[in-house]
């Protein structure tokens, strides 16, 4: 154990009974150190109930004596292969976030630092306090001015994804009542919903119990559900918000008759960026990340979401909220 601590190697072969210390021993105490290290154990009675206590203290496997040196060259080979895929693929974690972690300070200080000062120029002009401009200008302004804001809303999105974190998400917990956030939301989304011509329906029971939640990430994955069944529908439709309780869950279901989406489309609508069919959705705004962090969220809780979908039909998008979710 001491030169294991000096030596920190990448794999170990330890015989089951020694003097002083047992195998087994020695396998928990490396195994509280480094879970990682790949452990091979050598056994002279190489009996099943053995080998299984073995693998349950953190072994990889195990070769009964005796053993020819070709036989141990082969274990020894696949252990330590087994070790170099764990360590590249640790390393792989380490470059991912820190990749992240630039683009994070990318968008924010380069790209949204710059753009919001160009929005507060372009508004000064638009507002006339810069001199009195044309209104083919105006017209031309205020085009940018609307993209600008529509690409600052996409980074702001993105941000929002990226910096999704939810230990900090769990310091925020309190009791929350689901139909409250229920009835804000739709209220949020009333004028949207009018414009469109499209009617929000609340169902709930009376006795609905409180979630253990944070109410901005609530609100977060209330608005985009009830807005994409407000944006992929059509004038005359419907969304209906149903708020239930299950056996071990609070369940939300928010459903509309609108464009629905097709199967192939189904698996992939929860990836970021992902977007059903340029064309149909060309004259619909929207950025892709909005079910990305819904997901995300969902998963916080320890929830489950799932969709049914039928195209021309409507779509129906459910959310188990555990009763007894602890973060
Ligand atoms: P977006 O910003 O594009 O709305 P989302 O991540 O919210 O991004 O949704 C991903 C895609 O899933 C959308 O582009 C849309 O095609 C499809 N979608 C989401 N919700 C609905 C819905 N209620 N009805 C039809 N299509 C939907």
């Amino acid at each position: 154990m001491r030169l294991f601590k000096e030596f920190h190697p990448d794999l170990v072969l330890v015989d089951l009974k020694m003097p002083g210390k047992s195998g087994m021993d020695v396998l928990e105490e490396i195994e509280s150190i480094d879970p990682n290290v790949v452990k091979i154990v050598i056994t002279g009675y190489a009996t099943v109930s053995s080998a299984v206590d073995a693998m349950k203290r953190g072994a990889y496997d195990f070769i009964p004596k005796p053993f020819t040196p070709e036989e141990i060259l082969l274990i020894v080979a696949r252990g330590l292969e087994k070790r170099r895929l764990f360590l590249e693929s640790l390393a792989l974690k380490v470059e991912q976030e820190r990749i992240r972690r630039n683009m994070i300070s990318l968008v924010s200080h380069e790209l949204r630092a710059p753009l919001a000062a160009t929005v507060q120029y372009l508004e000064v002009i638009l507002g006339g306090m810069a001199g009195k401009i044309s209104s083919e200008a105006k017209e031309m302004i205020d085009r940018c001015d609307i993209r600008i804001k529509e690409l600052l809303e996409l980074l702001s999105r993105w941000l929002n994804l990226a910096t999704f974190d939810p230990v900090n998400m769990a310091d925020h917990f309190q009791d929350i009542d689901l139909s409250g956030v229920g009835r804000e939301s739709i209220e949020i989304l009333k004028p949207l919903a009018e414009e469109k011509k499209i009617s929000l329906i609340l169902e709930k029971p009376d006795d609905l119990p409180p979630i253990k939640g944070s109410k901005v990430s609530l609100e977060e994955i209330f608005n985009n559900l009830i807005s994409n069944g407000i944006k992929y529908n059509k004038a005359g439709g419907w969304v209906n918000v149903k708020l239930y309780e299950g056996d071990e869950e609070v369940c939300v279901e928010i459903s509309d008759n609108g464009l629905g989406i097709n199967e192939e489309h189904l698996s992939r609508i929860f990836d970021e960026f992902y977007r059903v069919d340029g064309r149909r959705n060309a004259p619909i705004k929207g950025s892709g990340l909005g079910l990305s962090i819904v997901k995300k969220m969902v998963d916080a809780y320890g929830g489950m979401i799932d969709v049914e979908s039928r195209f021309g039909e409507g779509t129906t998008f459910r959310i188990g909220f555990p009763k007894l979710f602890q973060p």
